[in-house]
């Protein structure tokens, strides 16, 4: 399969699970990522907020906040399909764009922008993922684009189980993960 046919496949089947399900496996989650080392030490933490069927991030957004840690979240230009990332200090401060997405508001043009290394910990969605750590997208690499220069063990991806596949076609380009987090499990792509 290539990544357009995996990428059909895959969101067919995230927006397929029922609602009960789903409130328990964003919990577990959540929970597990709370929980880890990198989690606790992060000052700074970017988030995404969760579209169509991805996992949940409202409460880890909150808690973030309320654990006082710096938040950024997504900006993307539709442009030129670049993603810069935005400082928030409460929920409230992300507006809907045109395409439906949450995404931090901007006071002033290219101002505001949390350069990529003063991050420590980009939580990332995505459609599937394999235990080597490479990642499908949308398909439009605005991830691949933003953290091409980020340490892969500050990448920490959240992904449903069924979202792990035996392999996803990774291209040059393709930014990988340090770790991906599931309601059973948390792989350390380093160390599979
Ligand atoms: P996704 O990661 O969203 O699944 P792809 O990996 O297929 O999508 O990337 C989508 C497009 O973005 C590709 O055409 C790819 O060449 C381009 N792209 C990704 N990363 C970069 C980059 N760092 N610089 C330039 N183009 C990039
Ligand atoms: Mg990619």
């Amino acid at each position: 399969m290539d990544k357009a046919d995996i990428r059909r496949c895959m969101l067919e089947k995230r927006c397929s699970i029922s609602d009960e399900k789903s409130i328990e496996k964003n919990l577990a989650i959540q929970q597990k990522l709370l929980l880890t080392p990198r989690y606790k030490e992060a000052n700074v933490i970017a988030l995404y907020s969760s579209f169509r069927g991805e996992v949940k991030t409202e409460r880890l957004i909150e808690r973030a906040l309320f654990d006082g840690k710096k938040v950024v979240m997504p900006k993307v230009s539709m442009e030129d399909y670049r993603m810069h990332f935005i400082a928030i200090s409460a929920k409230d401060d992300l507006v809907t764009n045109s395409y439906g997405l949450k995404e931090p508001e901007q006071k002033q043009t290219n101002s505001g922008y949390f350069a990529e290394e003063n991050i420590d910990l980009f939580v990332v969605p995505g459609v599937a993922f394999d235990l080597s750590g490479n990642r499908l997208g949308m398909g439009k690499g605005y991830y691949d684009r933003a953290l091409q220069s980020v340490s892969r063990d500050s990448v920490v991806a959240l992904a449903y189980e069924f979202q792990l596949i035996d392999s996803v076609p990774a291209e040059n380009h393709d930014v990988v993960m340090g770790t991906i987090i599931t309601e059973e499990r948390i792989i350390d792509t380093l160390n599979i």
